[in-house]
């Protein structure tokens, strides 16, 4: 196996998925192993002491909820990718009608997983090469604005390099809609003639087949887009913002938040180019939902 052959292996693990259902338990599963390796670990992964609380954890913090999270599932099924390795679980696969075991049966047997031995070699043998990796998997799984909270969440202290082309006309067509204004709060600070701290942010995620189209886009300001990709807010379809149960906080919040709920955003004039309500509606279910469904 070459580092290239590896990469392309990892970037086409199977993900369930229905529909368009964010579900990246996967790209989280490797990306702990991942930096866990960056910073020593050895190859294997103890399901008990290691991957339940922590790959759990990933998934409460960065996943979609669910009613209950389940780390056994990437760390089970990751197998069937070819990059894989489980030990002390010989006795007991395939699970039956390739069904999940149980997590009772992971910690009796003590299993333990991690990349497979020709994957990790290449992974431990070259630094760089293992960032690389860890960065293609979080551009392919996560917007922009998230990637650098997952890294610090795991501890990682390098610099998040942007490995995706930016598409500069998505940017300019979107701004230019909604005149240089953030469509929640109106923010429009120039430097001379250049936007200072606003953004083209996409409302279906690019990761999700969201196409940079100025009906898939919405120009935020900084802050208001980093809330918008965590689903701290979203937009029904006429246009109002709605905030997620979730979110609480002080008086900035407030003012930069709670203060905006139930109004209108600004609007593009033309009418051909505002959000449509099936990327609306996307964000909804995928993104702010996420964030709040234990409080429905
Ligand atoms: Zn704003």
């Amino acid at each position: 196996m070459t580092p290239d052959e590896l990469k392309k292996a990892v970037l086409g693990v199977k993900r369930w998925s229905r529909g368009d259902q964010r579900a990246p338990n996967k790209p989280l599963m490797m990306v702990y192993a991942l930096a866990r390796y960056i910073q020593g670990h050895d190859q294997m992964f103890s399901y008990e002491h290691e991957v339940e609380q922590d790959v759990t954890a990933l998934l409460k913090r960065f996943g979609p909820s669910r009613k209950a999270y389940q780390a056994r599932y990437p760390f089970w099924r990751l197998l069937n990718d070819g990059i894989w390795r489980l030990d002390n679980a010989q006795s007991f696969m395939p699970y039956k009608d390739n069904a999940d075991p149980p997590k009772s049966l992971l910690i009796a047997n003590d299993v333990t997983g991690g990349f497979s031995d020709e994957a990790y070699k290449l992974i431990i043998k070259d630094t760089a090469f293992a960032i690389e990796l860890l960065e293609s998997i979080l551009v392919e799984s996560f917007p922009d604005s998230i990637i650098p909270e997952i890294t610090a969440h795991l501890g990682l202290e390098f610099t998040y390099k942007h490995l995706q082309k930016r598409d500069p006309k998505f940017r300019r067509e979107v701004l230019r809609a909604y005149n240089y204004k953030c469509a929640v709060c109106g923010f429009d600070m120039r430097m001379d003639d250049m936007a200072v701290g606003l953004e083209a942010a996409h409302i279906k995620w690019k990761q999700f087949n969201g196409p940079c189209d100025v009906q898939n886009g919405l120009s935020l300001c900084s802050l208001h887009h980093k809330m918008f990709d965590k689903g701290a807010f979203g937009i029904t379809d006429d246009f109002k913002i709605r905030i997620s149960p979730a979110v609480n906080g002080g008086d900035w919040v407030k003012k930069l938040l709670f203060d905006y709920e139930g109004s209108m955003i600004v609007l593009p004039r033309e009418k051909q180019v505002q959000p449509s309500a099936s990327f609306l509606d996307w964000h909804h279910s995928e993104v702010v939902l996420s964030a709040c469904t234990s409080h429905l």
